[in-house]
């Protein structure tokens, strides 16, 4: 059996429970001058010192948290972390005013991703993607999702669920996969060529992907065709998520409605009627406003969509063309300045909602029987994670109740 206590915490965060919506979200758990206690990766209680006390033997590990804050490790919800190539170049000519048309006739966007995908080597791919892991884990994040969509044939999408899959035994984030085969049509194909050919892909892809993805906008696919390819998806055992409503309204939040997705992400752009609908449904509302930052475009209404009564989850979307952050905690305060997202409920977004997104139980809290997923913070303050923005406040990174990254000694 192992045994952890961190003790001396100025405050052990947590969201309550199954609260995942509503006025209640706010209302974080604060323990103050807490300790928390561990066994086999799992929460065993939180509580003062002198009541943990006890249960200390001469195995049990024990680490200060020298009058930090002790929150539960982000989940990143939504992520296309396994890319090849980087888009800097593009990105600065994007700042001179080039237009994302002209840098896509000069072969740059999507395009040049899925060429680096096609052209680099597995190993390669690999050592790029574990290096952001590290990046990741050092930005407090303990579970991520990781979606294919760069291959766009059955090859390179198979080759990048491959790698999500070693991936997960080779660092100590949690992952999940999921195929995003309906990313783009790739150049050279024609759609309903290319769907068909996405839907022969899905029974090797769920060998390796828990959900299934589809892009639902204009230009990419439709709402019919995003609900036939996730119909299908579910018949070969993936659940289904969908990237909806980012620059337009084409009927997606119906379609995630009618297919029961999981999670509709983006939601930038949204009537009444959608939110209203999606208030009603056990979806979750995945907010990515690094995408927003990065491209300069509308935030999602998350203020009006949570005081509707929808899930709120927050994520990163990090991939190399539309937003460059694994900082969960600089999209903390995004929410909170941009969409008027209070602190708490972005914390909740960021951390059980999360989870929820993912169809993960017993993630995302701090309390007992709960998996041991947990930050250090270098504050005694966790609104200061939001205040203060652009730092790591990240002192120390947890992970079913092993010490996996240490940023800064106690103070
Ligand atoms: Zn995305």
């Amino acid at each position: 059996m192992t045994s952890l206590l961190i003790k001396n915490a100025s405050q052990v965060v947590s969201p309550q429970a199954q609260v995942f919506r509503g006025k209640e979200l706010g209302n974080l758990i604060v323990e103050r001058d807490a300790s928390i206690h561990i066994e086999n990766g799992s929460i065993r209680a939180v509580g003062p010192f002198p009541e943990l006390e006890t249960a200390i033997t001469n195995e049990t590990t024990i680490i200060d948290a020298g009058g930090r804050v002790v929150m539960p490790g982000f989940v990143d919800s939504h992520s296309h972390l396994v890319f090849g190539g980087n888009r800097a170049n593009e990105f600065a000519e994007r700042c001179r005013g080039v237009s994302y048309e002209e840098i896509a006739r000069r072969g740059g966007g999507i395009a040049s991703t899925v060429k680096a995908i096609h052209q680099s080597p597995k190993e390669a791919i690999k050592k790029q993607a574990h290096l952001n892991l590290r990046r990741a884990l050092n930005q407090g994040i303990t579970t991520m999702e990781i979606k294919s969509g760069y291959g766009l044939s059955k090859e390179t999408e198979i080759k990048l669920l491959e790698i999500i899959t070693e991936l997960k035994e080779e660092q100590p984030i949690e992952l999940t996969a999921t195929f995003l085969g309906a990313h783009a049509v790739p150049k050279g194909k024609n759609k309903t060529e290319y769907i068909s050919e996405v839907l022969e892909m899905m029974p090797d892809a769920s060998k390796y992907a828990q959900f299934c993805d589809v892009f639902c906008e204009e230009g990419y696919f439709s709402a019919e065709e995003s609900k036939m390819i996730l119909e299908a998806g579910k018949k070969a055992g993936m659940l289904p998520k969908m990237h909806v409503n980012q620059f337009h309204e084409i009927g997606g939040i119906q379609a995630a409605i009618e297919v029961g997705a999981v999670s509709a992400d983006h939601l930038e752009v949204m009537n009444e009627q959608g939110i209203d609908l999606l208030a009603q449904t056990d979806i979750a509302c995945t907010f990515l406003p690094g995408v927003s930052f990065f491209l300069n475009i509308p935030y999602a209404p998350a203020r009006k969509m949570i005081d509707a009564g929808c899930i709120p989850a927050l994520a990163t979307d990090f991939n190399p063309g539309s937003s460059m952050t694994l900082s969960m905690q600089l999209l903390i305060s995004m929410a909170c300045t941009q969409m008027q997202v209070s602190v708490e409920e972005a914390i909740c977004a960021s951390t059980q909602n999360g989870a929820l997104a993912l169809q993960k139980s017993r993630v995302g809290c701090l309390l007992p029987g709960w998996q041991a997923d947990l930050l250090i913070l270098d504050t005694d303050n966790y609104r200061n994670m939001a205040y203060f923005f652009g730092e790591n406040h990240i002192a120390a990174v947890i992970k079913k109740g092993k010490l996996v990254a240490q940023l800064k000694e106690s103070a």
